[in-house]
């Protein structure tokens, strides 16, 4: 709908994928796992209301749709969202509580080298830009901290994270989410 979604469609290619951008109910039709790229969450709630498309995401996601979320794609899947504009609620599906640009709006980006249980190798380079800051998790696994949030979070077949992989070069992250969305739910 909005946000850094070309950035996604490029890294999935790459990591060997076929992709489709999903603007209608429709679009959702036949695919193997869904990116809720980074850009603005209450924009992107918005028009996706607008459009009809939240409910029917909602169900496909609770069906077992492979879902990665970054960034302002988090804040949408999340239960609970504080500092939200106006009352924001989006998905509510991903058992996490976030605050909408947590790490300080002086702090606006970062990089960061981060730990990502299952990740072999060295370590991944997370792009923070206006994060979300994880305050609370509930039935999720946490895959990766930073500075004692956590910043990637496994539930099913959701991977949120805080950060931008489709950003930082590396295509681990986006050869994982190929691998979890062409294996059976
Ligand atoms: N602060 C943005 C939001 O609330 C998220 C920023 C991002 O996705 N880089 O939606």
């Amino acid at each position: 709908m909005q946000g850094a979604f070309a950035e996604h469609v490029r890294a999935l290619e790459k990591a060997g994928a076929r992709t489709r951008l999903i603007r209608t109910q429709e679009d959702l039709e036949g695919v193997d796992g869904i990116v809720l790229p980074g850009g603005e969450s209450t924009t992107m709630t918005m028009l996706m209301e607008r459009v009809g498309l939240l409910e029917p995401l909602r169900d496909a996601i609770q069906r077992g749709l492979a879902t990665l979320a970054t960034c302002a794609g988090m804040i949408v899947l999340a239960r609970d969202i504080t500092d939200g504009m106006g009352g924001q609620r989006g998905l509510g599906l991903l058992d996490v509580g976030v605050r909408r640009n947590g790490y300080g709006r002086q702090v606006d980006s970062f990089e960061a080298q981060l730990h990502i249980d299952g990740l072999d190798g060295k370590t991944f380079p997370g792009v923070f830009i206006r994060a979300p800051l994880v305050e609370r998790t509930g039935d999720v696994e946490v895959i990766a901290s930073y500075d004692h949030h956590p910043v990637a979070v496994r539930q099913g077949r959701i991977v949120a994270l805080c950060f931008h992989p489709e950003l930082s070069g590396d295509l681990r992250l986006h050869r994982e989410f190929v691998r979890m969305a062409g294996a059976k739910n």
